[in-house]
């Protein structure tokens, strides 16, 4: 199980920002209640994923979301068995 056969596939899940400060503005999207997260491209792809390399461009600052998001758990082994999941995490 490795993040380099995968090509990110968690990377298109709603990233929700829990007090983070660190990123970039044009990074977050922020909905109507003030709830903020990382913005996605209309494919559904977070902003800060370099598509070239399909690597997340904000690595060392990224959400505590994407940190706790360990490669070979629950969520990782649904999201790669799924491919979709519910968009959310
Ligand atoms: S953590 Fe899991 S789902 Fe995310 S890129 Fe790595 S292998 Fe794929
Ligand atoms: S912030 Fe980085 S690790 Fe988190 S979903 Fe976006 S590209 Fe992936």
């Amino acid at each position: 199980m490795s993040c380099a056969n995968c090509e990110a596939c968690c990377c298109r899940l709603q990233v929700i920002l829990i007090g983070e400060r660190g990123i970039p503005d044009h990074l977050v999207e922020v909905d109507r209640w003030g709830g903020r997260s990382m913005a996605r491209l209309e494919d559904g792809w977070c902003i800060a994923l370099d598509r070239g390399t399909m690597k997340c461009r904000i690595y060392e600052t990224r959400p505590k979301v994407c940190r706790d998001f360990a490669v070979g758990d629950y969520e990782c082994l649904a999201e790669r068995g799924l491919g979709t999941g519910d968009g959310r995490r």
